[in-house]
C-alpha cells in the first residue's frame, strides 16, 4: 500500500432541534450545535467526526472555539502526514497545543473513522476489539419539571425503550434537589432506579447529610455531586460507604484518572471521550480504573449518531463498563445528519460493524442543519 497522506482538513458549524428542552444545572439548552470535521486522504477517502459540549460552562470549550483550533492550529500540523502515524499525529498536536480536550477529540475521531475506511475495518477493531456488542442506555430526566421526569420515566418503562434513568439536578438549593430525588426515586422504585447528577453544584454538608436517604431510596450512584475540585470532600463520600460516587467533571485527563484512583475519590469513573481528548485517552483511563477496582460508566457530550458511534467503539471494548451508558444522544435530537443513525432496542445501542465509525454522513442534512450566516433566511 502507497504511503496515504492527509490531503485536507475542513469543518463547518451545524445546529440540530431537540426533542425536547434540557435542563442542565447552569443553563436550559433548546437545541444543540456540532463542529463536524471532514478529513479528506490522498487516495480519496474521507473521515468523519464531531465535536458538541453539553455548553461553554462545560469546561471552556464551545463548537466555536473547537473550530477555530481546528482550522488554525491542528489542520496545518495534520497536512501532507501519513495517517498510519496516528499517534505521533496525536502527540504532536498535543505537544503544539495546549488543552482544548474536545477539539483533539473531534480530530481523533475523523483520523479513526479514516484508519478504519482504508483498511476496511470498524474503529473498535483498531481500538481492542469487542468485549461485547450492544451497551445498556441510560436515559437522563432532564424536563426541569418533576411531574414531567416522573411521568416520562413511566412512559419508557413501559415503551419497553429505556429501563434506568439519571436526574439532572443542581438547578435548585441543594435540600429542594434531594427531595426532589427522593419522590422521583420514590416513584419508580420496584420497577426502575435512578443516579443523580448534580454536576457539581452541592456542597459536602448536605451531600452527607442526606446520602442515608439516597442509600435508603435505592438511588445508584451519585455523579459529581461536588465541586470538580473537590477531591478531599469525594474521598469523604467514597468513605461513607453508601451510594457510589462518580467522577465527571473531577475527571478528563489521565493524570486526573490516576489522582482520584490515589486519593480513593470515586467509585465509578464517567468516561467521555470529549472531555479526555479523544478515544485512546478514554481507554488509558479505563485501564487505570481496573487496576484500581473502580467501575466505568459511558458518558455522554449528547452526541450525534457520528459521536455516539465513536463512544461506542470506545467503551465496547472496557471490561469494567460496569454501570452501562448514558448514549441516548441520537434519541434525544429531534435529527440526525446520518443516513443511518444509531438505534436504541429494549435499552440497548449497538455497536456498529461497518468500517470506521460505521454511519453514513447526510449531505441534505448537513445543508439543513448549516449554521445560517446572520440575515441568512432559515428555511
Ligand atoms: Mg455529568
Amino acid at each position: 500500500m502507497s504511503k496515504v497522506r492527509i490531503k485536507q482538513v475542513s469543518t463547518e458549524l451545524l445546529d440540530i432541534p431537540i426533542k425536547r428542552p434540557h435542563q442542565f444545572s447552569t443553563v436550559k439548552v433548546f437545541l444543540k450545535s456540532f463542529v463536524l470535521i471532514k478529513i479528506e486522504l490522498s487516495n480519496g477517502l474521507i473521515g468523519i467526526g464531531e465535536g458538541t459540549t453539553p455548553g461553554i460552562w462545560w469546561n471552556g470549550e464551545s463548537v466555536e472555539t473547537m473550530k477555530l483550533v481546528i482550522d488554525q492550529y491542528i489542520a496545518p500540523l495534520l497536512i501532507d502526514k501519513e495517517l498510519t502515524y496516528l499517534e505521533q499525529l496525536l502527540q504532536t498536536m498535543n505537544r503544539q497545543i495546549r488543552a482544548n480536550p474536545f477539539a483533539k477529540a473531534t480530530v481523533e475521531m475523523a483520523l479513526f473513522d479514516a484508519l478504519g475506511k482504508m483498511y476496511q475495518v470498524p474503529v473498535h477493531q483498531l481500538l481492542g476489539s469487542l468485549n461485547q456488542d450492544k451497551i445498556a442506555v441510560r436515559w437522563a430526566l432532564a424536563s426541569g419539571a418533576e411531574d414531567v421526569d416522573i411521568q416520562e420515566a413511566k412512559d419508557y418503562i413501559e415503551a419497553n425503550k429505556f429501563a434506568n434513568f439519571k436526574t439532572k439536578s443542581g438547578k435548585e438549593i441543594p435540600e429542594e434537589d434531594a427531595k426532589r430525588n427522593l419522590r422521583i426515586a420514590e416513584e419508580v422504585k420496584s420497577v426502575s432506579s435512578i443516579g443523580i447528577d448534580p454536576n457539581g453544584s452541592w456542597d459536602r454538608i448536605t451531600t452527607m447529610k442526606w446520602m442515608p436517604r439516597f442509600f435508603e431510596a435505592g438511588i445508584d450512584f451519585l455523579e459529581q455531586p461536588l465541586a470538580p475540585y473537590d477531591i478531599e470532600g469525594a474521598a469523604m463520600l467514597v468513605e461513607m460507604k453508601q451510594v457510589p460516587v462518580m467522577a465527571d467533571e473531577s475527571l478528563a485527563t489521565v493524570q486526573d484518572a490516576f489522582l482520584l484512583a490515589k486519593e480513593q475519590a470515586a467509585n465509578i469513573f464517567s468516561l467521555k471521550i470529549h472531555k479526555s481528548g479523544g478515544m485512546r485517552n478514554t481507554l488509558k483511563i479505563a485501564g487505570i480504573a481496573e487496576a484500581a477496582g473502580i467501575s466505568c460508566f459511558g458518558g455522554t457530550s449528547l452526541e450525534s449518531s457520528i459521536g455516539t458511534a465513536a463512544c461506542l467503539h470506545a467503551f465496547a471494548s472496557i471490561p469494567n463498563l460496569d454501570y452501562g451508558s448514558e448514549l441516548f444522544g441520537p434519541s434525544w435530537l429531534a435529527d440526525d445528519p446520518v443516513k443511518n443513525p444509531l438505534h436504541i432496542e429494549d435499552g440497548y445501542i449497538h455497536v456498529p460493524r461497518e468500517p470506521g465509525l460505521g454511519v453514513v454522513l447526510d449531505d441534505e442534512k448537513v445543508a439543513k442543519y448549516r449554521r445560517k450566516e446572520k440575515g441568512e433566511v432559515i428555511a
